[in-house]
């Protein structure tokens, strides 16, 4: 059976595949030419991470697919609805990579309340001759720890951060539609583990007493942070988005910051991929990623074996 990772695969996973007797097809085709290549290499399983769409067209292009796999957690550039319709398993790798995600939001939390997104850009321009100007208006950064960190959607990556955020010595509160109550152990090197116990707080207090509010919701129809939940949050609050682009309204976000309602901002994921908008790549107060919340080593390891383990079990059980 063959298997075509359009978008890639660790070797651990191909290798994992290929020892369960699979065929592993690694090289990238073009949207356009994929229908084409599925039917005529009679590929079995299509693996994907966020690059490949998988529409109507691409599903019934090939009478011997019988799964598509999805490398992470989002499946908006996949039809679910309409491959499970037509018979398709799918899969996807949730947990995989949360701890990259929830590490990825201390890395914009940490450098943001430090301003290190703003010194890096002004650094190599002007550290030379303004050096003690920039050192004071610098100067001015504050800590994580005894801070409230808001974390809107309590699920696997929401528990992560929120292991994180403890460990830090942060108040944690979440607001989750469908989880009134969670709970999350913070583990220690030495084996040590601690549990904590949490029960949703109101969407509008949340907005109200975060000093920094994170989204790990999915893809919505519409944004759950637009210009009036901003005007609800403190002033000189910092916002986080590593979920999907548009679930905050980037146009009220660029305002907010121009404005200083916001201190700063975090995007790692935007309502225009792979092109941001120019507003957003130019705003001095985004710390900016490009999409790479999954993207460590160690997740894309957990993502390929995990995907590997899923087409066996899928095709071979
Ligand atoms: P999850 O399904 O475990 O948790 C999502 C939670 O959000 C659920 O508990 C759900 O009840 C809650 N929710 C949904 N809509 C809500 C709303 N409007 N308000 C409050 N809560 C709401 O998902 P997860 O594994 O934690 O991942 C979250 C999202 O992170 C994914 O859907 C994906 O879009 C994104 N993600 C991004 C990257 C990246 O590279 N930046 C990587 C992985 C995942």
């Amino acid at each position: 059976m063959i298997v075509l990772a359009n978008d890639g695969i660790t070797s651990g996973g191909k290798e994992t595949l290929e020892k369960a007797g699979f065929e592993v097809h690694t090289v990238r085709v073009a949207q356009e030419q994929l229908a084409n290549y599925l039917l005529e290499n009679k590929v079995t399983a299509l693996l994907v991470r966020s690059a490949t769409q998988v529409d109507k067209h691409i599903i019934d292009s090939c009478p011997d697919l019988q799964l598509i796999g999805r490398g992470g957690v989002g499946m908006d550039n996949i039809d679910v609805a309409y491959a499970k319709e037509r018979g398709r398993h799918v899969i996807n790798t949730p947990a995989a990579s949360s701890d990259s995600v929830a590490e990825l939001v201390f890395a914009h939390l940490s450098g943001g309340v430090r301003s290190l997104h703003e010194s890096n850009r002004l650094m190599p321009l002007e550290g030379d001759i303004h050096f003690k100007a920039l050192k004071n208006s610098f100067a001015k950064g504050s800590e994580l720890r005894g801070k409230t960190l808001g974390i809107i959607g309590f699920g696997r990556i929401g528990k992560a951060v929120a292991r994180l955020a403890l460990g830090a010595g942060m108040k944690v509160i979440y607001n989750d539609q469908t989880t009134p109550r969670g709970s999350v152990e913070v583990s220690f090197f030495d084996g040590r583990s601690v549990p904590f116990e949490f029960t949703t707080t109101p969407f509008e207090e949340l907005l109200r007493t975060s000093d920094f509010i994170t989204l790990h919701v999915p893809a919505q129809k519409k944004p759950v942070i637009g210009a009036e939940e901003i005007k609800k949050m403190k002033a000189g609050a910092a916002l986080v988005n590593t979920s999907r682009g548009g679930i905050v309204d980037e146009v009220a976000l660029i305002d907010a910051l121009e404005e200083g309602k916001l201190r700063f901002a975090a995007l790692d994921v935007f309502t225009s991929e792979p092109k941001p908008e120019v507003q957003i790549l130019m705003q001095p107060k985004l710390s900016l990623s490009p999409h790479i919340g999954a993207s460590t080593v160690e997740a894309q390891e957990r993502i390929g074996e995990e995907l590997a383990q899923g087409v066996i079990r899928c095709l071979q059980t």
